[in-house]
């Protein structure tokens, strides 16, 4: 047995996923599909949300990291909540049987029709991003006639040493309002009628390695939650976000959940708030992973291409932000040769994998590209006119589709020849 990741392993030479055969999964799904182990899902969700223990809290998680409502209900089940960033999101929380006091909304670009919608519904707060946005919201809170419950999304100015495309925090991003001004944006939103501010929130990047900028942050919005009850603001609800980064290689060792809690929980408690944590990737990437078949292999000059059945419109990420994911075959090879990965798409993008070394495959051969489960599915488009994968859910022995595979009916629904 050889252990890659919770649940995800060899036995002899065959990939399993808890007591299934990922071969078995291919030849019955078809290929590519996206696996999810709800064991594995269980595993994440407990690591995380048992490290805040000291505290009252809501481990909100972030739909957009992996949207299924199958998976949705699995996490309400262990008393999850949701971090939307749009009415879809919410809706898809909503059916999922994920309390509406349990979902934030956060979102620079929140439209009326979006925040209509998160009101009728009732949901916990809004996380409010500008000032003109908090001007909107009072006005459609006062249409509705139901009072807005928000935090204002501030931006600490720390570091969070990822990658620029996935960091939120410093004062350079579009993202929440800046520290030295938050403080005016709450003596604004205390004047407003139909806003109410009953927390504080900040999100400061993703895939986040290093803990300590989360206490650099903590330390800045505790002092203006300080000063904030000053005048005279009830601020219950303290909101650190999500971006705990995961290992996207086996060998790799993330920080653990606890040693996040540690930098966080001090403040929290001092402050005697309410903690909400928003963590997407640290639940789902490495409770899910995507398999595809190799379909043909060139061999050129210094060059071996694998090409499978999967590409960028199903796994965005390496072309997106050069990310990288660990792949290994369904049934382990005897030889080693270094390759790439490359999909069916007509872009030199299209890249899964860089010279990687890797089992020597044949024609027909199934590979798992691993750490799949967060902004894998979820970001994946219809480009190229491909039908997006099917989504499985295993349990024990048994899987089950919790998505089928796009149609070509699916391709063209909604378009007209007019
Ligand atoms: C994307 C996002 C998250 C989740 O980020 P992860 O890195 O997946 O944990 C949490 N909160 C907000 C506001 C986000 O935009």
């Amino acid at each position: 047995m050889e252990k890659l990741f919770p649940f995800i392993e060899y036995r002899g030479r065959k990939l399993f996923v808890e007591d299934v055969d990922v071969q078995a999964i291919a030849k019955r799904i078809g290929t590519p599909v996206y696996v999810y182990s709800k064991a594995a899902f269980s595993y994440w969700f407990n690591e995380f949300d048992s490290a805040f223990n000291d505290v009252e809290h809501l481990t909100a998680f972030a739909v957009k990291s992996c949207s299924n409502i199958a998976i949705l209900r699995l996490l309400a089940e262990m008393g999850a909540g949701a971090d939307t960033v749009s009415a879809g999101e919410i809706f898809r929380a909503i059916n999922a049987g994920i309390a509406p006091e349990k979902i934030v909304f956060a979102g620079v670009g929140k439209r009326k029709d979006e925040m209509e919608y998160a009101l009728s519904h009732g949901i916990l707060m809004f996380n409010v991003e500008s000032r003109q946005e908090l001007e909107t919201l009072n006005k459609v809170a006062e249409k509705l006639r139901k009072r807005a419950r928000i935090a204002i999304r501030v931006n600490p100015d720390v570091d969070p040493k990822t990658h620029p495309y996935i960091s939120t925090g410093l004062r350079t991003s579009k993202f929440g309002i800046d520290y030295d001004e938050a403080f005016d944006v709450y003596m604004k939103a205390k004047e407003m009628e139909w806003v109410e501010p009953i927390g504080i929130h900040f999100h400061i990047g993703s895939q986040i390695l290093d803990v300590s900028p989360f206490e650099e942050a903590s330390a800045k919005v505790a002092d203006l939650v300080k000063a904030l009850r000053d005048k005279g603001l009830d601020i219950e609800y303290f909101d650190a976000g999500g971006g705990l980064g995961i290992n996207y290689h086996p060998e790799e060792n993330p920080p653990s959940s606890s040693s996040l809690a540690e930098r966080i929980v001090p403040f929290v408690k001092e402050l005697d708030c309410k903690l909400i944590l928003e963590p997407g990737r640290r639940i789902s990437g490495n409770s899910g992973f995507l398999l595809t078949e190799v379909l043909y292999i060139k061999r050129k000059e210094g060059k071996i291409f694998y090409i499978v059945d999967a590409a960028m419109n199903d796994c965005m990420r390496p072309s997106l932000y050069d990310a990288y994911h660990h792949i290994v075959p369904a049934e382990k090879k005897e030889n080693i040769e270094i390759v790439d990965v490359v999909g069916p798409v007509c872009e030199t993008g299209d890249i899964l994998a860089k010279e990687r070394e890797l089992g020597k495959c044949e024609q027909g051969d199934i590979l798992a590209v691993l750490s799949a489960g967060a902004y894998g599915f979820s970001m994946s488009s219809n480009y190229n006119s491909r039908v997006r994968p099917a989504e499985i859910l295993v349990s024990g022995s048994k899987f089950e589709v919790i998505r089928e595979r796009e149609t070509f009916g699916s391709l063209i629904e909604g378009e007209k020849i007019v």
